[in-house]
């Protein structure tokens, strides 16, 4: 068990932050009797803790009593740990140099974590506030530069690593569904449905500059076959045949999308209205932002998408920013798709810290906008589903991959081998953190002009040989909603009760016990029952 001591503002955060590393912790209290005590920006008291962990990115009255030499403190430090990056953005105090250091900065070296053991008792300094740092990832969230850092996971890493590193045993709900190594969540924000709907504007014409001199560029630097340049050019040949009803819509790819996931589960965003641009952050009207598709065009194909198991959710307008607009929005879904349960990524990307509130009060279970326009990444620092703290209920589902940011001229600008090479980390960190790997695929990136068909297809093949469970939106969340049901309780003798874990169709979950006895292996893992009663220390 661990107590964590802290000022009252951080209680939300701290919360949060044992949602995502689900191991028995309680608020300290004086008395308390827990071997692990945790001390964020608050004085340290007397404590018979075995390990006592004191973080805190300013000089304070530890260091002092210590006579600690704490080396200036300075924001935005990279530091180290088990050769993976871990960016701090708050005040960070460090140490000076020591030799095997586990805790170093990236560019000088000095150690950021200091260590004292005396009278049975080991105190640990680290030199950054961790709850300071967890709220920030989960608010403004980090900046484009460590995109590619899971860094949330790694403020757990380190934490775990200095408990069972001290022989401290520890149990955990680790956020991997059984029977599988992680969750993979396929997306579709539905912007388009067809070409038939853009006559003579900027969308047609700049699919047919894209299909025809676009393609022939793209051929000459490697990023397209001839096929798929002959495939583009017929597609614009067949552009006024289409706009007169007599070729097929080559911007219409639900079926293509239902044959290339057959047996996985997606989740579609639709847009709930057509010809509104809604309004941006500064107050202005984009007119590009508006969907040219009426959804009610569209009700036959969401029933058959549904009836093969896939989820319809809103790709929202001005929902992120008002509560009215937003239950109309999800009200319009509703009423075609019959559900009331379902969730909400927006259009573009608007939001703002607010924005869970407003979801929330319209009525959306999940929202799956945190993300980054211009590159691929991990915008909360996490691969987990997350409660944003100004919400109640409603759960984040972070989006991770996006088809556009990898390719768009603008953005990052990859060919299919760079994008690969770029997206490999992303797997190998789902295989060892666990968690849900979040993709969005447009619904015409598969069709010409975009023809990004065989790398999706590349990357669905990479995600089943690795042993994703491939979920909808809504189950992902149901998931990690059935993870943070989880209770833990202190019983006699050390013993934990563990409840919770419900009884349903979601793959179950399961405890991980770390135990210094476990002869080599690290860790022991057993199913999670409901009422269970385990002792950490054996
Ligand atoms: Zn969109």
């Amino acid at each position: 068990m661990i107590g964590v001591f802290a000022p009252a503002e951080d209680q939300p955060v701290i919360r949060e932050f044992f949602e995502l590393f689900k191991t028995p912790w309680e608020f300290g209290r004086a008395g308390g009797k827990t071997e692990v005590a945790i001390w964020s920006r608050a004085e340290v008291p007397q404590t018979d803790a075995k390990l006592v962990l004191i973080f805190g990115g300013d000089t304070n009255s530890f260091d002092r009593a210590n006579g600690l030499q704490t080396h200036p403190r300075i924001s935005n430090r990279i530091l180290s740990h088990e050769g993976r990056w871990l960016p701090t953005y708050g005040n960070c105090v460090t140490f000076g140099k020591s030799a095997g250091a586990t805790l170093t900065v990236e560019d000088t070296g000095e150690s950021a974590l200091w260590e004292i053991s005396a009278g049975g008792q080991t105190f640990i300094r680290i030199g950054y506030d961790l709850f300071q740092e967890i709220r920030l990832l989960l608010t403004s969230g980090q900046p484009f530069a460590h995109a590619s850092t899971p860094t949330l996971e790694m403020h757990i890493t380190l934490l775990r690593g200095l408990i069972t590193g001290h022989s401290i045993p520890l149990i955990e709900i680790p956020p991997v569904p059984a029977g599988h190594a992680f969750i993979a969540c396929l997306t579709h924000d539905v912007d388009h449905i067809g070409i038939r709907n853009h006559k003579f504007d900027h969308t047609m014409f700049g699919f047919f500059y894209r299909a025809t001199m676009g393609s022939a560029m793209d051929f000459l630097q490697g990023k397209k076959s001839l096929k798929q340049v002959c495939l583009n050019w017929q597609a614009a040949a067949s552009l006024p045949f289409v706009h007169l009803g007599i070729a097929r819509d080559f911007w219409h790819p639900f079926d293509r999308y239902l044959e290339i996931e057959k047996g996985l589960a997606s989740t579609f965003f639709v847009i709930p209205k057509k010809g509104e641009p809604g309004v941006n952050a500064r107050g202005q009207r984009p007119a590009k932002r508006a969907a040219s598709y009426d959804v009610a065009e569209l009700a036959d194909t969401l029933k058959k998408l549904e009836a093969a198991g896939n989820e319809i959710g809103v790709h929202g307008i001005d929902a992120w920013r008002d509560k009215v607009a937003g239950s109309e929005e999800r009200e319009r879904i509703s009423r075609l798709t019959g559900a009331a349960e379902f969730g909400v990524r927006m259009h573009w990307l608007y939001f703002d810290e607010r924005s869970p509130v407003w979801l929330e009060a319209a009525g959306f279970i999940y929202d799956s906008t945190v993300g980054y326009n211009e590159t691929i990444g991990y915008r909360a620092g996490t691969i987990q589903v997350f409660k944003p703290l100004p919400a109640e209920r409603l759960l984040e589902l972070p989006m991770h991959i996006m088809d556009t940011a990898l390719f768009y001229p603008s953005y990052l600008n990859l060919s299919s081998k760079q994008a690969e090479a770029m997206i490999f980390p992303f797997i190998e960190n789902a295989v060892h953190f666990g968690g849900v790997l979040t993709v969005n695929w447009h619904d015409r990136s598969i069709v010409p002009e975009r023809l990004w068909d065989g790398f999706y297809i590349w990357l669905l093949a990479q995600l089943k040989a690795k042993r994703a469970w491939f979920a909808t939106a809504a189950k992902t969340v149901s998931w990690f909603r059935k993870r943070r049901s989880v209770t833990f309780e202190q019983i006699e003798n050390g013993r934990i009760k563990i409840r919770g874990g419900g009884n349903d169709s979601l793959p179950g979950l399961r405890v991980r016990i770390f135990r210094p006895d476990i002869n080599g292996a690290k860790f022991v893992e057993i199913p999670l029952q409901d009422g269970m009663e385990i002792c950490p220390a054996g």
